[in-house]
């Protein structure tokens, strides 16, 4: 059979500095999973044709149009652009597969568009669906923990598609990511994470020795990406790995991990393997406390100064070091968790903070209990679950209050003063270029911040559906929405845009 595999990265770029964002970061963002079945699907025999959509051009002309089965993979905020695809794939007699953080969140409401739905996933699982053993309707699970993935070298057509420039040679340019993972699942259970309750399993040493080998020998000019939730939780374990590799052949990395599991030692070591970025989720200064090393009972300034404390520990060891936040949750209120965050970048202006506001993804404890506090703004299409966007009414912020604290910390966090002592805490060019860029992205997002306020307070209708006092739909989003979708905006009617938030159950296989 001929099969396609689509991983969606982004909706279609409205513009040409964004299209040059994309161009250079976002396709790079590619992730596993497509990969994998890619490679499954071939070695079941299949023609295969593989392909990621940073949002240039046309996604449809990423694969050819005589197809049997398409797979598409995305997040959340893309899935408009998934199920675009899927009305017109199905027409055209395709059978279409659903994958991926959206499938895993919402799968009722991928069923509207997809013929099978998949949460888990291993080879089994995918040579039963190509043997058409799922019926369309169908939301499918494997019970097998998936153990293994082939490896770089059986992923390497699909590495070359996706992170590489050129038709001809496919070479690599400026960062080019090969997407990897040490482990599966955490040991935490943040209650808005998809990965809320995925066992943490690692996975097998000598599979990890044998990629980066062949990464270090035949894929030069590139770094591993490993895009797993919590990277190096038996550090030791990784780690006596990354260290038995000659210091000429190791390859850098990024990876995300939390600041629990490091300590002076621990820190000097990541250098010395070449881990040349890092992401740390602190989310929040009142709550997820265990991540950051701290117990759940401690003040807010202890979680600050202690997690102050580790980020200095980690500047000269790390070129490029990030820390995300999420701001809204139900134990945020007043000036504090703004100021707090103001604070940390004072500190240390070398980290890049990135704010997130709340978003009930399915599954997940955070959106079991705002749907039953009726707290999901239901109407909103999924398109918005993303910063600078809510799609939740919070416990203690009227939506006006809220939007001017983001508003505030976003133009500290792109002020020119804050660029430039980012700079001058940053010697490495790249992390000095990526600074320089995100700062423009931050100030994209502080004008659409204000755009909403502006809206709040002087439109009492779209005030009314923030505060939930209002189903409809403002004008505002239905415009939107057309204009983040494009061209596909036309296939997907009013009621199709709207969410179906029901949980749904898998089919155990
Ligand atoms: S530590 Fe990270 S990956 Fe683990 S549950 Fe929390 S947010 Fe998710």
């Amino acid at each position: 059979m001929k099969i396609g595999i689509l991983e969606l990265l982004s909706l279609p770029a409205g513009n040409i500095p964004v299209a040059i964002y994309h161009t250079l970061v976002t396709k790079q963002f590619s992730s596993i999973m497509p990969q994998v079945i890619s490679v499954w699907c071939r070695q079941l025999g299949h023609q295969t044709f593989y392909g990621t959509y940073y949002g240039l051009g046309d996604a449809r002309k990423l694969l050819p149009s005589e197809l049997d089965m398409v797979f598409i993979a995305c997040c959340t905020e893309m899935s408009p652009l998934a199920y675009s695809l899927a009305k017109l794939y199905r027409k055209a007699g395709i059978k279409t597969v659903i994958g991926g953080p959206h499938a895993k969140s919402f799968p009722g409401d991928c069923l509207r568009f997809f013929d099978v739905v998949v949460k888990e996933c291993d080879k089994q699982l995918i040579t039963d669906l190509l043997a058409n053993r799922f019926e369309p309707g169908m939301f499918v699970s494997s019970t097998r923990p998936l153990n293994d993935l082939p490896t770089v070298e059986e992923r390497e057509p699909e590495i070359r598609a996706s992170a590489f420039f050129g038709r001809r040679w496919r070479s690599p340019f400026l960062v080019s990511l090969v997407p990897n993972m040490s482990s599966m699942g955490c040991p935490y259970s943040c209650d808005f994470c998809a990965d809320w309750d995925t066992p943490y399993r690692v996975l097998p040493m000598e599979r990890l020795a044998a990629d980066l080998k062949f990464i270090a020998e035949k894929l030069p000019g590139t770094a591993v990406a490993f895009w797993e939730p919590n990277f190096a939780v038996k550090f030791e374990q990784i780690f006596e790995l990354l260290e038995s590799i000659p210091m000429a052949s190791r390859v850098p990395y990024l990876m995300e991990c939390s600041l629990s599991i490091l300590n002076e030692s621990r820190i000097k070591r990541l250098k010395e393997t070449g881990c040349m970025s890092a992401l740390f989720g602190v989310e929040s200064w009142a709550d997820y406390a265990n991540k950051s090393g701290l117990g759940s009972k401690r003040h807010v300034e202890d979680k600050l100064n202690n997690v102050i404390a580790s980020f200095k520990q980690l500047k000269d060891n790390i070129e490029y070091i990030q820390a995300t936040f999420i701001f809204g949750i139900d134990t945020d209120s007043g000036d504090e968790p703004v100021e707090l965050t103001k604070a940390f970048m004072r500190e240390i202006p070398f980290v890049w903070p990135t704010i997130n506001t709340p978003s009930p993804y399915g599954g997940t404890p955070l959106q079991a209990r705002l749907l039953e506090e009726g707290r999901i703004l239901e109407k909103l299409p999924f398109v918005f679950y993303v910063t600078p966007h809510l799609s939740i009414t919070l416990k203690n912020y009227d939506p006006c209050s809220y939007f001017e604290q983001l508003i505030n910390l976003s133009s500290f966090i792109s002020s020119d003063s804050m660029l430039k002592q980012r700079l001058q805490a940053t010697p490495a060019l790249k992390g000095r270029f990526f600074h320089r860029v995100r700062t423009l992205g931050e100030k994209y997002i502080n004008r659409q911040y204000c755009q909403t306020l502006e809206l709040l307070r002087s439109d009492k209708q779209f005030l009314a559906f923030h505060e939930g006092r209002s189903d409809v739909l403002p004008d505002f989003y239905h415009h939107l929405y057309d204009k983040k979708l494009g061209k596909y905006a036309t296939l997907l009617s009013p009621e199709e845009r709207s969410p179906h938030l029901e949980p749904c159950q898998p089919l155990l296989v």
